[in-house]
């Protein structure tokens, strides 16, 4: 039996599911996140809040844990390498620090002949006049973006007037990919060459947020296979140890491109729960802590619709779910529109 406890920073649905799948490995989980009311509380040990540079209660957190891993990855760099001088932090502060900066994390991907949009860095409103060539396009602030927040459509240098944009954030400015789908890939490295890595999975978003996944995607053969390749290139080439997700765009000529890369457990697999022997959360403990790899195994093929805001309702309200089905309640305290309340994942 493992005598480990393991610090998790970030106390939502992903929080939750960690210490779940921790809890089944008996790995004690510590939670810390900012919010009083952090859904992850009825599932860890224990649990501290306070602001991610409070001092005096990451101390009282790390106190508690043996190492630390984190379920989002917009936390300040100097915390994590502060925390990484006491106890280990995984993945290390300095990977999530390149792919918590959208330009950092782009340019990384193109260095290993890996296909993204095309991009370009905005410092001022000027900057956009002489980039015709990347409109219609996007543009997206280069930190604290997540569920399409702090992204423009621009579709002419004169919709920039009408949008109130504050360039004192940094921004990149990406082409506009006519997409025919978008897939993701879900890899848990635990060290050199040794990984478990999960089939494609198919995403459907709705106004940038995920709203249905499913396995098997339907790609091609080539698509498949290169979709793999490049997630494991990505996690070999960072070192990664953990649970890593990479997002890709498919264009309309069958083009693959990284969209972008989450160096976390990610929203596109929680099918991965019920659908294979080792979820991505098992599997992300798992290697933080030094675990046993297990091969992976599928189980099923399934598909999950994510419950935004009060769709969720319904649901809590079901008294009966078919045996195929598993429903998934949050336990947000406040229902806000668009807010990822629970999911449904469906197996097939
Ligand atoms: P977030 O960090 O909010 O997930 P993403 O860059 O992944 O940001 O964008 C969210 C979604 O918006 C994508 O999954 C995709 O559906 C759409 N999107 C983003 N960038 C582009 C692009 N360059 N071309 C086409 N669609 C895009
Ligand atoms: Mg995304």
């Amino acid at each position: 039996m493992s005598e480990i406890t393991l610090g998790i920073i970030g106390g939502g649905q992903l929080g939750s599911m960690l210490a779940i799948a921790a809890k089944k490995l008996n790995v004690k989980t510590v939670i810390f996140c900012d919010d009083i009311d952090a859904p992850a509380q009825n599932f860890c040990n224990q649990f501290v809040t306070g602001s991610y540079d409070n001092n005096e209660k990451i101390l009282e957190f790390i106190n508690q844990v043996d190492l630390v891993t984190y379920e989002f990855e917009n936390i300040p760099y100097e915390t994590l390498n502060e925390i990484n001088k006491f106890k280990p932090v995984l993945p290390k502060p300095s990977v999530n620090r390149l792919i918590q900066h959208r330009l950092a994390e782009k340019d990384f991907v193109n260095k290993l002949n890996i296909r993204t949009t095309r991009y370009v860095s905005i410092e001022k409103k000027s900057d956009i006049d002489a980039l015709e060539d990347f409109l219609p396009g996007i543009l997206k602030t280069t930190t604290l973006g997540y569920d399409g927040k702090g992204q423009y459509p621009i579709k002419s240098g004169n919709d920039l007037n009408s949008l109130n944009i504050d360039f004192s954030k940094g921004y990149i400015l990406e082409k506009f990919v006519k997409l025919k789908k978008e897939i993701s890939i879900i890899i848990t490295r635990f060290s050199n060459n040794k990984y478990e890595i999960y089939e494609p999975i198919e995403n459907t978003h709705e106004d940038q947020i995920l709203k249905y996944s499913k396995i098997p995607a339907e790609i091609n053969e080539k698509i498949f296979n290169q979709s793999k390749d490049w997630a494991m290139l990505i996690a070999e080439e960072l070192k990664y140890v953990g649970t890593l997700c990479v997002e890709f765009f498919i264009d309309r000529n069958d083009n693959l491109y990284v969209n972008e890369i989450a160096p976390r457990v990610h929203n596109s697999g929680h099918l991965t729960i019920n659908a294979f022997n080792v979820s991505q959360f098992e599997n992300h403990v798992r290697a933080v802590c030094g675990l046993e790899q297990i091969p992976l195994k599928k189980l099923s093929n399934a598909k999950m619709m994510n419950l935004l805001g009060d769709q969720i309702t319904h649901y809590r309200n079901m008294q009966k779910f078919n045996d195929n089905e598993f429903f998934f309640d949050y336990l947000k305290k406040d229902i806000k529109e668009k807010r990822k309340m629970g999911h449904i994942t469906t197996l097939v």
